[in-house]
């Protein structure tokens, strides 16, 4: 395909955050989007061009949808497979829709990173009890048992520390099948966030890491504080990840270093990533704009960092009653989504607070950096 021109418009299936900010990305480059979402006044809607508004597997909605843009992408990935392929009839879809199937399903994820040569921690299948026992017995406890399907923030996993854990966990666990993952003890949690072109060209950002709390990504420091080598291996394995996945696309890698300064891969996510909001402030071109150019067949600039960053989340009623001292705060860059119900454990925004290039502080200064912020960091 050609460059998509001006005014052309893009189809975002999913209406929160990410879409949101892909959306004002898209604007700048000249773009309109329209959003697919089952909520009305959702945070992608409210900057974009036109909405529909419709479950994500209605025929009829996902068909007048896909015939009134030129191109799709997501920021919400759970489309059915029907649903994808319909999309994908009528107009090119980006990332594909086999790049979703695999990323929707962590068995299908975890069987292509290790066939694509990226390591995860070690894993079984569990469809029965009896599956589990078996898989526990062989890597061992402590492990974590997940769903495969829809799980997020630390929803739809539970942590299997003796046998009594075993029968409770998998009964709680739904739906089935569910996939038992060897305990990572890690060092630290990094991401990748990578796009590559309609020509293969790639733009990998910098490795990132990320500290969470209570399941929900808490923090983002750009760059990520590790040798080298981990860095080296990091960026190595998404740019692999990248090029098997045949990416046209953003994708985000989540990975854990253990110990031993082993990278493995935890996830991946298809689409704009929460580990890469600092880039919207510290980048010349963020991850949405990064995501918006792959999709639309436009050059990818690198990725470069012009400034260090760390951002913090803002998630959830009490972090929402910090806003006007946040925008009191001289530094801290505020970003918030449009969100009319803060409800506890939802992300409602993030700040980011940069620094020159090679002078990210260490803890102390970050807490301190982050005002009133940085009191519970
Ligand atoms: P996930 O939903 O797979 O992204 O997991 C959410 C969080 O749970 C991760 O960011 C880790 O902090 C933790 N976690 C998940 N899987 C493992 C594992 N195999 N070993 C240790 N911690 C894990």
């Amino acid at each position: 395909m050609t460059a998509l021109p001006p005014n052309a418009t893009i189809g975002l299936v999913g209406g929160g955050q990410l879409g949101r900010m892909s959306a004002l990305a898209a604007a700048r480059l000249g773009y309109r989007c329209h959003i697919l979402t089952r909520e009305v006044d959702s945070p992608a809607a409210q900057v974009s061009h036109a909405v529909t508004i419709s479950d994500y597997s209605d025929p009829v909605s996902l068909r007048a949808f896909a015939e009134a843009v030129d191109v799709i992408s997501f920021e919400f990935e759970n489309v059915s497979a029907e649903g994808l392929d319909l999309l994908a009839s009528i107009k090119p879809v980006r990332p594909a829709p086999s790049v979703l199937r695999i990323s929707q399903d962590r068995l299908a994820e975890k069987s292509f990173l290790n066939g694509a040569g990226a390591e995860t921690a070690p894993w079984a299948p569990v469809h029965s009890l009896a599956e589990l026992r078996e898989a526990a017995a062989r890597l061992g406890l402590p492990a974590v048992l997940k769903t495969t399907r829809l799980g997020y923030d630390g929803k739809g996993q539970a942590m299997l520390r003796t046998q009594e854990d075993l029968e409770p966990a998998f009964e709680r666990l739904q739906p089935k099948p569910l996939v038992l993952e060897g305990f990572v003890d890690f060092g630290m949690e990094i991401s990748v966030v990578i796009a590559r072109g309609v020509d293969g060209s790639i733009s990998a950002f910098d490795t990132v890491e990320n500290r969470h709390k209570a399941h929900i990504l808490d923090l983002t420091f750009a760059p990520a504080r590790i040798p080298q080598s981990v860095d080296a291996a990091a960026q190595a394995t998404a740019r692999r990840v990248a090029e098997a996945l045949d990416l046209i696309g953003l994708l985000a890698v989540e990975m854990f270093v253990d110990r031993t300064g082993r990278v493995l891969v935890n996830e991946i996510a298809p689409r704009p990533h929460n580990s890469g909001h600092w880039s919207i402030d510290a980048c010349p071109a963020s991850q949405f704009e990064m995501h918006i150019r792959s999709i639309a067949g436009l050059p990818l600039p690198p990725a470069v960092r012009h400034s260090d960053a760390v951002m913090k989340n803002l998630v959830g009623p009490a972090d929402v009653a910090l806003w006007p001292q946040i925008l009191a705060t001289q530094g801290l860059i505020p970003h918030l989504y449009g969100k009319t119900e803060a409800r506890e454990g939802r992300k409602m925004g993030h700040v980011t607070r940069l620094f020159p290039r090679g002078a990210l502080p260490g803890d102390f200064g970050i807490r301190d950096a982050l005002g009133v912020l940085g009191e519970d960091a």
